[in-house]
């Protein structure tokens, strides 16, 4: 099973693929996550994009399709969650051709849906939380940069809804809901799937 989580910055799909990967067993895919090792390995990939991510912009298709890619092949096996991927349409094109070369397919993309204010609400509270646990704070997580991101969102990755709805393959949850909740809402969308 090869599933997409998608929804806006803040609606839960790191919280809600890291549960996946301990129930499931599934392999949690998160184009940010590589980004931000790429930044802290200081290759020179993650030096061009530091200041990109930090405004809260895309970075380029090419190298978030690069990383995937990459990763695909070396798990061949399949049960990828993809978490912040694909989010143009570009991606999504490529993740496409990408698992049909490797003889694999989508099971479903699932939207976690929200509301803007509950985002803001829990990227502000991530911040607090970090910081206060002595954790770094994301550079991208502030206002500022928060709103460039949810504009790119609705932007360049909210058309992937109507994109994976006529495919067939568009399933919406609460992202409301408690944890748990949409814990058990995925795992309802995966077993029918
Ligand atoms: P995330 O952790 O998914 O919120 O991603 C953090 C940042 O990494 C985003 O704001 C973008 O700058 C960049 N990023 C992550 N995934 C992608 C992607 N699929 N396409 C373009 N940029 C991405």
């Amino acid at each position: 099973m090869n599933i997409i989580l998608l929804g806006p910055p803040g609606a839960g799909k790191g919280t809600q693929a890291a549960k996946l990967v301990a129930s499931r067993n599934m392999i949690q895919l998160s184009t940010g996550d590589m980004l931000r090792e790429a930044r802290t390995s200081g290759t020179e990939m993650g030096q061009k994009v530091a200041a990109i991510m930090d405004a809260g912009e895309l970075v380029t298709d090419e190298i978030v399709i690069g990383l995937i890619r990459e990763k695909l092949e070396g798990n061949a096996g399949g049960g990828f969650i993809f978490d912040g991927f694909p989010r143009t349409l570009a991606q999504a094109d490529a993740l496409e051709k990408l698992l049909n070369d490797m003889g694999q397919s989508l099971t479903a993309a699932i939207e976690l849906q929200v509301n803007d204010e509950v985002l803001v609400g829990r990227i502000v509270n991530r911040a607090k939380e970090a910081a206060a646990n002595g954790q770094p704070v994301r550079a991208d997580d502030n206002e500022e940069s928060l709103k460039v991101r949810l504009m790119e969102y609705y932007k360049k990755t909210s058309p992937l809804l109507g994109y994976y709805y006529a495919k067939g393959q568009l399933r919406t949850v609460d992202g409301l809901a408690e944890i748990n909740e949409v814990e058990s809402a995925i795992a309802r969308v995966l077993d029918n799937s």
